[in-house]
Order: structure tokens, then sequence, then C-alpha cells
């Protein structure tokens, strides 16, 4: 009878955040009803001498350890399961997919606060909007309280809620002001204005024009069933507005939307334009937030309250009471693939989201991915193209500046030089790029040769003159300018090569009396400097404007009419055949931030390579036909998207650890592989050491994706098993976007 008491104890298997290959079992206390319990709930374990939150995944009455060596679960956390059996069901199939641990996976879904076991409750930060009432009332009927008048008057000019702190910033006396318009009723507590009784938009869409309409019915006519659109559209072609018509029939059916983009710093640009249309909550969510902030916004979409969810890839899981619509902007960006830990592709995610939930997903850029282009000619998605600027606004021209032989200062030619005093005559902006930040790349002995090196890396040191520093941009390690050789004792040490500090400095000097900023992380390191930065721009309080990619993405320069792109040649020459879609989606980026309003905009690329197969395609045929030759290209050499690839990463303090872990990897896949997979290496990785750690990498490579998976599912166990193992760190990436 005891034996049998003991049997029917019930087991939880937990996924824990761990980067292991397995559940945990747990005993349930034998207070809590295994019946009252949902799958999905997250659960307080013990684990080691910490506490762990974990994710319930099945009670049973088995464990392959001796019941009275396991450990009892901690506190049950959810009464119900905050994500759905679809969602659930995605981060299953991202865990098998990805080959990454369960518990980690899961973990991803959550925002931090949960992840730290916090209640899922809407922590209310009061928000204040006007009541219908207040809606009506013209502010001078307040004159008597002017101050109430003026607090009026800001609620009627603000898209939004206003809380606290916005109040508090426009008066420190805002408490008073604030109760007695309460009391009149002409304000009231954003929660208690429902989401369904107000219209959803405050403001008309714009007439679409004749592509708008076509692609707006298209999505239109999908909604509530899968389907996957790819909007391609030049930057200004009205994506954006498409997108809010689209949205705007999804409000309308009651049903949410999530908004992913690849960058926070984009996130406030499309929340205002997102606010002045819609009357319903809108949440954000990216790293710039609190925890509680983050919570709070994941909350409101998985309660159902919030109406839009805009966030960047870590968004992508965030629960929906009600889903209608997916929509992810700039598709081709890499920063939608996580470079660590569970490295996942929010965009590939995305897809396999919206069709576990039935609905739509729109991918929109004006520079597809090969990926992207591919499954729209394996009919897999559908592609929406927006081929003229919206509005009046006109394409801007290229032109190659062959710079072979020419007089060049600092980077910049003759000829580039005179068109920017001709722009700058107009009272027009110009805007440099160049993808390299600090002083210049490399410092040198001028007698000796001898290049600062890092210590920790296979990488020189960039000189960083503002700060009197050499930095390394791998891993971070950085000293003062070093005024003598320590080889020859000579003090003539030079700079070589570009960075943007160097032509600001530069421009400065070749055009006194104009504003030059610079923006690249060094300068907008603070928060919030990048918008102050914009403003400024925006504002006309800038001349020129140079800067890394940072300015390739998505924001709107009115009044820049040149663009220059200083240095495309080394992006010609990299190893990685990742580097030629992502030059050429740079290259019309930065080109897209020309001459946007009514200005015609001119692009100028100075290149030593006129002739490259790459710039002459792209330049006089357009992006469309460089997809399609590197597509071509790819096809040749088997490449994604026409094979599928995994990379497995190695690193270790010792120079050979990671090299014969890899070459015992080797032989397992002499065992394991039916020979439809390609095993390419070990070879040292393109930065062969870096931060102080050696490192190696192989790459596999199948045409058939289930043939790669099938042989990671099999290889994986077998690594756990290599001795090797233990002395480095290793990591598998699926659908690696570059093989560094
Ligand atoms: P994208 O997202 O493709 O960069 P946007 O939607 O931001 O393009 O549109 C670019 C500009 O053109 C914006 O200022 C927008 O207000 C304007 N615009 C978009 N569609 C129209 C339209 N149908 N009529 C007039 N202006 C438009
Ligand atoms: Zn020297
Ligand atoms: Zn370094």
């Amino acid at each position: 009878m005891a034996k049998l008491a003991v049997a029917s104890k019930q087991i939880c298997k937990i996924a824990v955040p761990m980067p292991l290959y397995r559940l945990f079992d747990y005993l349930l206390p034998d207070s809590i009803d295994p019946a009252s319990l949902q799958i999905g709930i997250r659960v307080s374990v013990p684990f080691g001498k910490q506490k762990k939150t974990g994710v319930l995944l099945e009670v049973c009455q088995d464990s392959e350890v001796q019941t009275n060596r396991l450990k009892t679960i901690g506190k049950i956390l959810d009464r119900q399961s905050l994500l759905s059996q679809p969602d659930l069901q995605l981060l299953f199939w991202a865990s098998r997919y990805y080959h990454h641990p369960l518990g980690e996976v899961l973990a991803a879904a959550f925002p931090v606060a949960l992840r730290k076991g916090k209640d899922a409750v809407i922590q209310q930060e009061k928000a204040y909007v006007l009541s219908p009432k207040g809606k009506l009332l013209k502010p001078e009927q307040l004159k008597r309280a002017p101050k109430q008048q003026a607090m009026l008057a800001l609620f009627q000019q603000s898209p939004g809620p206003l809380d606290s702190a916005t109040l508090k910033e426009w008066n420190d006396n805002w408490r008073g002001t604030l109760k007695g318009l309460l009391d009149k009723k002409l304000i009231m507590l954003a929660q208690d204005n429902e989401m369904i009784d107000t219209p959803v938009c405050r403001q008309a869409p714009l007439t679409a024009n004749a592509q708008q309409q076509q692609a707006i019915d298209r999505i239109r006519s999908t909604l509530g069933q899968f389907s996957v659109f790819l909007l391609e559209g030049v930057t200004g072609s009205g994506k954006t507005e498409v997108y809010m018509q689209v949205i705007e029939q999804v409000l309308q059916q009651n049903r949410q939307i999530l908004v992913l983009l690849p960058e926070i710093t984009l996130t406030p640009q499309l929340e205002q334009r997102f606010l002045q249309r819609f009357a319903v909550p809108i949440v954000s969510s990216h790293s710039k937030l609190t925890d509680n902030q983050r919570l709070n916004a994941w909350l409101m979409m998985q309660q159902g309250k919030g109406g839009i969810m805009l966030g960047t890839r870590s968004a992508l899981f965030t629960p929906m009471a009600r889903p209608g619509l997916i929509v992810l902007d700039e598709e081709h960006d890499s920063s939608f693939k996580q470079q660590e830990g569970f490295r996942f592709s929010a965009r590939d995610v995305a897809v396999v989201r919206a069709r576990n939930l039935g609905i739509p997903i729109v991918l929109g850029s004006a520079t597809p991915s090969l990926e992207s282009l591919y499954n729209v000619s394996q009919q897999r998605y559908h592609l929406l193209h927006l081929p003229e600027r919206a509005g009046n606004a006109i394409k801007p021209r290229f032109q190659m500046l062959d710079i072979r032989n020419k007089k060049i200062q600092d980077g910049l030619s003759e000829s580039l030089v005179a068109e920017i005093n001709k722009t700058l005559a107009k009272q027009e902006q110009v805007l440099l790029f160049l993808n390299r930040r600090g002083y210049a790349p490399v410092q040198m002995c001028h007698s000796c040769g001898y290049v600062s090196r890092c210590r920790r890396c296979d990488a020189n040191l960039v000189i960083h003159y503002d700060e009197n520093r050499l930095r390394c941009h791998h891993c971070g390690s950085e000293q003062g300018l070093i005024r003598q050789c320590p080889v020859c004792q000579s003090g003539e040490l030079r700079a070589i090569g570009l960075g943007t500090e160097r032509i600001e400095k530069t421009l400065a000097e070749l055009f006194p009396g104009k504003t030059v900023v610079r923006l690249d992380r060094d300068t907008t390191q603070r928060k919030g400097t990048l918008e102050d930065y914009l403003q400024r721009i925006n504002r006309g309080q800038a001349d020129i404007i140079v800067g890394t990619q940072m300015l390739a993405k998505g924001h709107h320069f009115p009044n820049v009419t040149l663009v220059a792109l200083l240095d495309v040649d080394s992006g010609l020459f990299s190893i990685d055949f990742h580097s030629a879609e992502k030059l050429a989606q740079m290259i019309v980026q930065v080109a897209g931030r020309a001459g946007r309003a009514e200005k015609e905009g001119r692009v100028i690329l100075q290149t030593r390579q006129p002739d490259h197969p790459l710039l002459t395609t792209l330049l006089r045929e357009g992006y469309r036909a460089f997809a399609r030759s590197a597509l071509a290209e790819r096809h040749m050499a088997a490449l994604p998207p026409y094979s599928h690839q995994a990379l497995l990463r190695v690193q270790a303090p010792n120079a050979q650890a990671p090299q014969q872990f890899l070459l015992a990897v080797v032989e397992c896949l002499k065992v394991l592989n039916n020979g439809k997979t390609l095993v390419l290496g070990p070879v040292a990785a393109p930065m062969a050491r870096r931060a102080g750690q050696f490192r190696f990498q192989l790459l596999l490579q199948s045409v058939q994706r289930k043939e790669l998976h099938n042989l990671l599912d099999r290889l994986l166990p077998e690594i756990e098993q290599i001795p090797e193992r233990k002395k480095v760190r290793w990591s598998l990436d699926v659908d690696p976007v570059d093989l560094y």
C-alpha cells in the first residue's frame, strides 16, 4: 500500500531557463490539486541554491529520478497560462527548429519582470485622457481658471493619454490643476476609457494612390486567415500608410496588431504617427523601457486592453488576446536575427506565428531580403509593389564618382567637395555616409610600421581623438593614444584610414561657418540624443550630416538633397556571401534619405571600382535587378536560400581546444551523416581571436532543410558526450545571417 501511495505522487515536468536540453522533474505539493493546473503556467522552483521561474509542461506519475530525490515546486505563480495554446506550440516549434533548450526559449516569451517571478498584474501608472465632455469644451470657456484652460488645451493637443511624468514636465504644480479638471469631469483616468466605445481613428486616412489601394485591398481581403505579403516599396512610397489603413480595418474588427521594427530609435517616430491616427491604446516594448513598463505593455496585449503593440525583435512573442495582424517593417534588416543565446529570426518566427494564429502578416521593405524574394518566386509570399514615391516626392538620381587617380582629402574627392558647396549654396542639407566610427581605424608608426593592436582580439585599435583614446570595436578594451612608438621610440605616429570623426573634422575645415553634425554610436550614446539630433537636423540646425549606418534606417531628412557614400569599396571584397546583399541594401537605404520632400535628391557613390558588377547592376537597373543576379549566383553556388545552413561556433581561452572539439564533432558526423549534408570545416573564424577567446567554426549545409535538421537532432546528444566540450563554449546558429 505504501508503495502505491509513493507511485501516485504527482510529478511536474518543468522547463527551467538553463542552457540544457532537458526538462526537470519536481514534486507537486500535496496541498495542490493537479487538476487545477494548466500547462504553460509559471512556477517558482528551487534549482541548486537558486530559485528559478520555470514553465509547467506536464503533470504525470513517473520520473526517471527516484521520487525521494526530487525537490518540490516552490510556488505556483499563475492560475492560468499567460500564453495561448498556439503560442506555446510556436515556442515548442522554435525550440526544435533552432535546436535551442526549451527552458530558455520559453523564457524569451516573457518580459523580464515575469521571468523574475513577478505577479502578472498591470501596475497601474495613472494616465489621463479627455472625457467626452472635455473633448467638446473650448478651452476659452475656462477663462476664469487660466491654468485649467492651459491644461485642457494641452490634453486637446496631445494624441494619447498623459501620465504624471509628462504633466509634471509641463508644470510642477500640475496636481491641483488636474484635480480641478477631474472635478469638472472634463478629463478622466485613461483606464476608464473603454477601447470599444471610441471610434478607432481620430484622424481620417490619406487618400491612397492606386498602388497603395491595391495593396490595402489585397491584404484586407485576407483578414482572418494566414497569408504572407511582401510589401516592396522605396522609402517614401507610402508603406506606413498602407499598414495604417489595414490596421484600421483590423481594429474595427476589434482585433489586435503587433508591429515589429528593427530599431528602438524608430519606435517613437512611428508611435507618434500611430497616436495621431488611432484612438486605441498603443503600447510599445523595447530595451530602453523599464521592466515595469514592458510588463504593462505585455499584459495590456495579453489581456486584450491594448490595440497595437510596437516593438523590437523581443516583442515578437507578446501574447494577444484577439490577434488580427502582424506587421514587420524593414524585413531585410539583420537585427531581426538574435545574435546570441536563442538565435532566432524574428521575421521567420513571425511568419510561423501568423500561420499558427491564422492571421495575415505583412513584411515591408524598400530592399527585400533575397530569402523573401525567393519565397515570392516560390509563391509562398505574395508580392505587393509600390513603385513610386507617394505624394509629390521625386526619386533620387544616382551617380557613380570614379575617384581613381583623383585628388582626395581625407576621403573627400574634389568633385564631391564642389557638389557639397553647390548644395549648401542652395540652403539645402548634405548627408555623408561612412560606415566606420572613430577618427581612423589604424594608428601606425611612420618610421617602422608598428601598428597598435588589441591585446585580446585579432584587430587594430581605432583612434578616437575626441577622447584621446584607442579603442577596440570588438571587445571594448581601450587605452590612451600612443605618443611614442613602443618598438622604435619614434614620436611620429600617423592615423591611417577614415572614420566619421575624421570626416567631421575635415568638413569643419573645408566648410567654415557651416554646421556639421555627426551621428554615430559615439555621439548618440546618451539616452534621447539621437532624437535630439534628428530634431535639430530637421529644424535646419545642421548643414552637413555625417554618420554611420544609423543614417540608413528609416529616418526622414526632408531637406537633404545630396547624399554621398564615401567608401563603398571596402564592402565589395568581404569573404561572407551575405555581404553583397547587405551592401546593396545599405546603398539603397542610405540613398532613400535624399530628397524625400518636393526637392529632387542626388546620390553620389565614390568608388575605385566603377565597373564592379554589383555597383553597375544596382545603379543602372535597380535593386530588383541586383537581387535577381545575386539570387542566380547563390543558386549556382547552392548557397541559401537554395540550401540551408547551421553554423557551429566554438570558442575557448585555449588555442587548441576549439579545433580539437570540432574535430571530434566531425568524427561524430562521419557516422551520423547520410551524405545529404555538407560538412565544411573546421576552420578558424574570420576573426580568429576575440576578447581573448580563440574561435573556430564548422558549417553544415544541406539542400534539404529536413536532412539538416534531422542530422542536428542526431548530432546534439552526441556533442554532449564529447569530452573536449568541457574546455570550450559552443553555440549553434541555425540560418546564420553572417558567418563571423
Ligand atoms: P514609407 O513607409 O514607405 O517610407 P510613408 O508611409 O512614411 O512611406 O510615406 C511617405 C510620406 O508620403 C509621408 O509623409 C506620408 O504622409 C506621405 N504619403 C503616403 N501616402 C500618401 C498618399 N496616398 N497621399 C499623399 N501623401 C502620402
Ligand atoms: Zn616605430
Ligand atoms: Zn579587442
